[in-house]
Parts: C-alpha cells; sequence; structure tokens
C-alpha cells in the first residue's frame, strides 16, 4: 500500500482514519497490526483488502491495482485473492459447517473437491462436525470454521480481525497456532489485528498504527517484548491520539 489514506465526512466534519499509510506484506509472512481503538486498524484492512475504497493512495495485491478496478472486477478480485476471518466468526446460523466452508467456491462457481475440503477440515481440526450448525460448536470450533472458509479459495492473503477477541485462552491458542501453520506450511500471507501482545508474538512483525499511521514496526518478539514497547509508545504520548480531531 503506497500513501494509503481514509477519510470520513462526519457530519461535516473530516474524520481521518489512515493518514497516508506505506507497507508492504511480504508473500508468505504472517503480520500482527497492533494500537488504540480509533487508530485505524480495521480501515486499513478493508482498504487493504477492497472492502472499502481509499480516499487517495493505491493498493496492490500481487501485480493487481485495486483503484483501477470496477466494482464488478473488485468483487470477483475479492472472492478470489482475499480470506477474511472475523471477531465474531460471522458464519451462516442455517448452514452447516461444510455449507459454510464451500460458500466462497458456490459464490464464485466452483465445484467443491472432496479430498481438499477434507484437508482443510482437518487442517483446522473441524473434521468431524461438518454436519453441524455453527451454533452447535465452541467459539474455538466456530472460528476454526470460519478460518477454513477463509482458506478454501487458496487466496493469497488473508485478513483477520481481532480473530481471538471472543475466545479464551485455549481456544485462542490454538486458532493463533493454525493462522501460523497456514503461513508456514502453505505459504499464505496473513495480516491480522489484535490488542492483544501474546496473539501478536506469533507473527513475524508487528505494525502498531496510531492516528491512522504506521508509529512503530518490530520485528517478531515474544510477547513481554511487544507489551514493553507498547507501553512506551503509550508513556511517550505517541498512542495518546494528540492529532486526532485536530483540525489544523
Ligand atoms: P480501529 O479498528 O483501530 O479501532 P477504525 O479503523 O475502526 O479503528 O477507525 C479509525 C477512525 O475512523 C476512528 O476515528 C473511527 O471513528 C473512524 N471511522 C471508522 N469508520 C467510520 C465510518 N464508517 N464513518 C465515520 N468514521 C469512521
Ligand atoms: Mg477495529
Amino acid at each position: 500500500m503506497e500513501q494509503l489514506t481514509r477519510t470520513y465526512d462526519v457530519g461535516g466534519q473530516q474524520v481521518t482514519a489512515l493518514a497516508g499509510v506505506d507497507a508492504a506484506f511480504t508473500r508468505g509472512t504472517f503480520t500482527a497490526v497492533m494500537g488504540p481503538s480509533g487508530s485505524g486498524k480495521s480501515t486499513l484492512l478493508q482498504t487493504a483488502a477492497g472492502l472499502d475504497r481509499p480516499t487517495a493512495g493505491r493498493v496492490w495485491i500481487g501485480q493487481t491495482e485495486l483503484s483501477g478496478l470496477s466494482e464488478t472486477q473488485l468483487t470477483r478480485l475479492r472472492r478470489s485473492k482475499v480470506g477474511f476471518v472475523f471477531q465474531l466468526f460471522n458464519l451462516v446460523d442455517a448452514l452447516n459447517v461444510e455449507e459454510n466452508i464451500t460458500l466462497p467456491l458456490r459464490l464464485s462457481g466452483v465445484r467443491p473437491d472432496r479430498r481438499r475440503l477434507m484437508e482443510l477440515v482437518d487442517r483446522v481440526g473441524i473434521g468431524q462436525r461438518l454436519g453441524h450448525r455453527p451454533a452447535q460448536l465452541s467459539g474455538g470450533q466456530q472460528q476454526r470454521v470460519a478460518i477454513a472458509r477463509a482458506l478454501a479459495m487458496r487466496p493469497e492473503v488473508v485478513f483477520a480481525d481481532e480473530p481471538t477477541g471472543a475466545l479464551d485462552g485455549t481456544s485462542a491458542a490454538e486458532v493463533l497456532a493454525l493462522l501460523r501453520s497456514v503461513v508456514d506450511d502453505q505459504g499464505q500471507t496473513i495480516i491480522m489485528v489484535t490488542h492483544d501482545p501474546v496473539a501478536a508474538s506469533y507473527a513475524d512483525r508487528v505494525l502498531v498504527l496510531a492516528d491512522g499511521h504506521i508509529v512503530s514496526e518490530l520485528p517478531r518478539s515474544g510477547a513481554a517484548r511487544i507489551a514493553a514497547e507498547l507501553a512506551s509508545l503509550g508513556r511517550s504520548g505517541s498512542l495518546s491520539g494528540s492529532r486526532s480531531g485536530a483540525g489544523a
């Protein structure tokens, strides 16, 4: 992403959610995005994923620059190249596990391959649950179904917005280990927003956002080191939100 900018007009006031972010996400790497509430993390994910159009700046997924695409082309690109994982799973309650996982394939007119489906559900550890509805599963199991769904089209990049935010510690650790293995074994690319330094410690690097800017970047680090960096940014005022609403 190059000079990625997103402003919102809120009752005539311009709110800057992203203020010209430059970043590259190498194929086959796992990046955690941290920062205070309102710092632009979700906006970064949504504009990078082609779910939302930036006000200025450019985004590429592989060789494709998104701003040149029509809505139809953007939808097609999202379906084939991008996977999403949300905090609250966003599974379709009326569909069973298998139907949820194969939904992106069916939306794209791709016939689900039985062997590939079995590999996928075994990898995420829900092979015995294919006929269950989401409501019959624990939160951790639901999130593993959502990850399988995100991977179904073999996307170039998976965006996860606080994927462990609604999970207990044990389920969170399972989900994070799964995301790590998706990068290590499948060479896929993951960009994950999290508030949790333990979750961020699974990533290859950590970007910290404040007021729509990247204010820090750490290589793969333990949770204590990440927490210390956040605390130090907080003390120096970098995370204080002093720019927001400043106008001039
Ligand atoms: P985060 O995910 O880090 O909490 P967001 O990306 O959701 O932050 O929001 C960044 C800023 O943009 C915040 O000030 C938020 O209020 C504002 N914002 C986000 N979405 C909208 C919207 N749809 N309309 C107006 N303002 C928004
Ligand atoms: Mg958010």
